[in-house]
């Protein structure tokens, strides 16, 4: 059983910084976790590994310091990891960035599986994983709670407007998975020490042959023209006069109009 998981690195607080010029995130400088959808992942396909044997593979695109996080999935028991990252991969929207990870796909070669989170906590679409299904011309289903494969085929659940569904797909399958799937393990002493001696391989754009005119922000159709803060209205007004606050509140003026 070979599974790919898509791991991106995310800002670890709300407070995402944006490029006022470009309206796109600011990702060098501030804390960076994995976002917490592929720790689940990542969960799901060590398990898998454990029942089934074979192996893990982790991939991301981002900046250089994302390689610190793909260590950690090592640490955790991936076998193996690949970091896209170029320049030219920067700005890119949901469309250059699955043609940047299915460039990244096709080099680690076949797989059975190739899970993605549900979202990523930052971008927020929840489109890659769909989009990689389509560029690989393979099933997938998305909001996956619960798993099981077989040689041949994985049956999982999801949640659909109240009800659950259950389907089988043959592989291989993209799965995009919910933080229900199950509780992601610590990375162990012996996978952390393992892990802080391999050198992640890092990839360009070129290095992986994908044309830069679909990388990043050339090949990204949807651009942001403006980003900003939703300027906060409210006022707070203390009344302690109850003279004064007669005449407000008969009027009404700020007091139950929901402001
Ligand atoms: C302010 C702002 C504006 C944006 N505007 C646009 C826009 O106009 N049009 C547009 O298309 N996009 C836009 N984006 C999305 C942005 O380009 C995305 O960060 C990027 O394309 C990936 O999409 P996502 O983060 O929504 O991932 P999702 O689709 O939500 O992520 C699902 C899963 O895909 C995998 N994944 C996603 N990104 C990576 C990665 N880099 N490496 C490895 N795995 C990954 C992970 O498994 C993740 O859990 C915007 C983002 C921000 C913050």
């Amino acid at each position: 059983m070979r599974t790919i998981v898509c791991v991106k690195q995310v800002p670890a607080s709300n407070e995402v910084r944006l490029d006022e010029k470009t309206n796109t995130i600011i990702r060098d400088g501030g804390e960076a976790v994995i976002n917490p959808f592929d720790s689940h992942a990542l969960e799901a396909a060590l398990a898998l590994k454990e029942q089934l044997g074979g192996t893990v593979a982790v991939l991301s695109m981002g900046i250089p310091a994302a390689a610190e996080m793909l260590r950690q999935c090592l640490a955790r028991g991936a076998d193996e990891a690949l970091l896209l990252t170029d320049r030219a991969f920067a700005g890119a929207d949901t469309l250059a960035t699955s043609y940047a990870l299915f460039q990244g796909v096709e080099q680690l070669g076949d797989f059975d599986l190739l899970l993605c989170g549900k979202m990523a906590v930052d971008g927020d679409t929840a489109q890659i994983g769909p989009e990689l299904a389509t560029r690989l011309g393979i099933p997938h289903v998305s909001d996956v709670f619960s798993l099981e494969c077989s040689g041949d085929s994985v049956t999982v659940q999801r949640e659909l407007g109240g009800c659950v569904q259950t389907l089988r797909l043959p592989l291989p399958a993209v799965l995009t998975v919910t933080r229900e799937l199950n509780v992601p393990r610590l990375p162990s002493i012996a996978g952390v020490l393992r892990s802080e001696t391999v050198e992640i391989p890092c990839r360009s754009a070129a290095q992986i042959g994908a044309d830069e005119a679909q990388c990043g922000l050339k090949g990204s159709p949807t651009q942001v023209v403006a980003t900003f803060l939703p300027q906060r209205t409210r006022e707070v007004v203390e009344l302690t006069d109850t003279a004064a606050l007669l005449p407000i509140i008969k009027g009404g003026a700020g007091l139950g109009t929901g402001d």
